[in-house]
């Protein structure tokens, strides 16, 4: 009898893994469905011995002091800034947007952010209300600029037009009257020293915490008696559909290793405006890897395919709720993460939440002893 079974060994899952075994010293068993830990953060050594992100690069950035103390323990940090590129009328130029940007694509000479501002304001149009992806990037810098930098690439990405996703998928790409090319300002940008797997490692290595790969939580769960359920996979896979299928946006994924040095500028480039794939990265920027050859990753938006994004509009919002209202009847079952609760988060965001949900069972889980 296991005190928990953790369903999936992402964050979500290894956090709460670690919480719980440490905190608690109770029993825990992980299980994922893949061969390996980590989640969507899962990095490796690629037969060419370069450090690569399997599921596309993934850059930790936040402002809270509180998540990079807790992942500390587990991990050193390497400072890195990403920044990114985007391929416009056939010229590079920084995204987010910013006075570079400007002044490169209209051949002007912008010196301060009022004249930046001044630009932006003379192209944005009015908007009423500002409810969709289309909305929030118009009202603000014009249809012109919308069109060269978003709508593309968003409709590549998201298999929908701008305008039928909610403002929060553009709101997370700023536009800038200042110079600061770096594609995150927040208080923290690292990458785990030795890789996210190896602080995945540290992080599920306490005594009370056994590994089990390759399991499906449908094919164990009679199997394996448990006090308890966290679950972090597609919450509607959870309840079988029962409401229907959640939209979940894939990608496919091509992974190629270069005998060359370097390929590009910049850790990422977009291509909004062309190619049928969003971006490349370059893993040897986020990593600070030195190797005579190079890995990079095209992502090609996928309609099929592992759940990677939930899509942020209305009207799967509205059917969430209905699987969330099930899940909240559910006793003894938590569920924590970007799937289970239907939130395009970043990493950092996740910890938080299961930081969260860790206090929530300390104050509301007694302590059971003895099997
Ligand atoms: P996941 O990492 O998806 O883990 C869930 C795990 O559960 C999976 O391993 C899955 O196999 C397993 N599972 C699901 N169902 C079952 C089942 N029935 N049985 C057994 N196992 C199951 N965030 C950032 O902060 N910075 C970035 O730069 C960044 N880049 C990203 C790039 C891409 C291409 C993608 C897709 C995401 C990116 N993210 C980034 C987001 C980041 O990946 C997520 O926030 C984070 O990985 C979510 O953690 P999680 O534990 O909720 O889910
Ligand atoms: N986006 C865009 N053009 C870009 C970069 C981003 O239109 O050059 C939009 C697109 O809809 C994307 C969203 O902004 O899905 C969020 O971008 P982000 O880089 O945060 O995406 P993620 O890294 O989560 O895939």
């Amino acid at each position: 009898m296991y005190d928990w079974l953790i369903v999936g060994a992402g964050f979500a899952g290894s956090v709460l893994a670690e919480r719980i075994a440490a905190e608690r010293d109770q029993s825990v068993l992980i299980i994922d469905r893949r061969p390996h830990i980590a989640g969507n953060a899962y990095d490796k050594y690629d037969d060419a011995g370069v450090l690569m992100h399997q599921y596309g690069p993934h850059i930790f950035h936040t402002n809270s002091d509180q998540i990079v103390d807790y992942l500390s323990k587990f991990t050193e940090w390497r400072k890195y800034e990403h920044r990114v590129l985007g391929m416009i009328d056939g010229k590079t130029v920084p995204i987010p947007i910013n006075r570079t940007t400007i002044n490169a694509l209209y051949d002007l000479d912008l010196k301060t952010d009022e004249e930046a501002q001044a630009f932006l304001d003379s192209r944005a149009e009015p908007v009423e209300t500002i409810k969709t992806s289309e909305d929030v990037v118009v009202s603000k810098i014009g249809r012109e600029l919308y069109e060269k930098f978003f709508k593309g690439y968003t409709t590549k990405q998201w298999g929908l037009d701008p305008s039928e996703l909610d403002k929060s998928v553009t709101s997370r790409v700023p536009t800038r009257t200042n110079t600061d090319d770096r594609y995150f300002t927040d208080t923290h940008q690292c990458m785990p020293k030795h890789g996210y797997t190896r602080m995945f490692e540290r992080m599920l290595s306490h005594p009370n915490i056994k590994i089990m790969l390759n399991a499906d939580y449908r094919e164990i769960r009679d199997e394996i008696p448990h006090r308890r359920l966290i679950f972090t996979g597609p919450i509607d896979e959870f309840f079988d559909f029962r409401f229907g299928r959640l939209p979940y946006r894939s990608l496919k994924f091509k992974h190629v290793t270069l005998d060359q040095e370097k390929y590009q500028e910049t850790g990422t480039v977009n291509y909004p405006m062309s190619e049928d794939y969003t971006r490349i990265s370059e893993y040897k920027h986020l990593t600070g890897q030195e190797h005579h050859k190079t890995t990079i990753t095209y992502e090609y938006p996928s309609a099929t395919g592992d759940p990677y994004y939930p899509i942020p509009r209305d009207e799967n919002q509205a059917l969430y709720k209905k699987y969330q209202a099930l899940a909240m009847q559910t006793e003894n079952v938590h569920f924590v993460g970007r799937l289970a609760t239907y939130r395009y988060y970043n990493m950092d965001q996740v910890v938080g939440q299961a930081l969260a949900e860790f206090r929530r069972i300390q104050e509301q889980v007694p302590l059971w002893t003895g099997v």
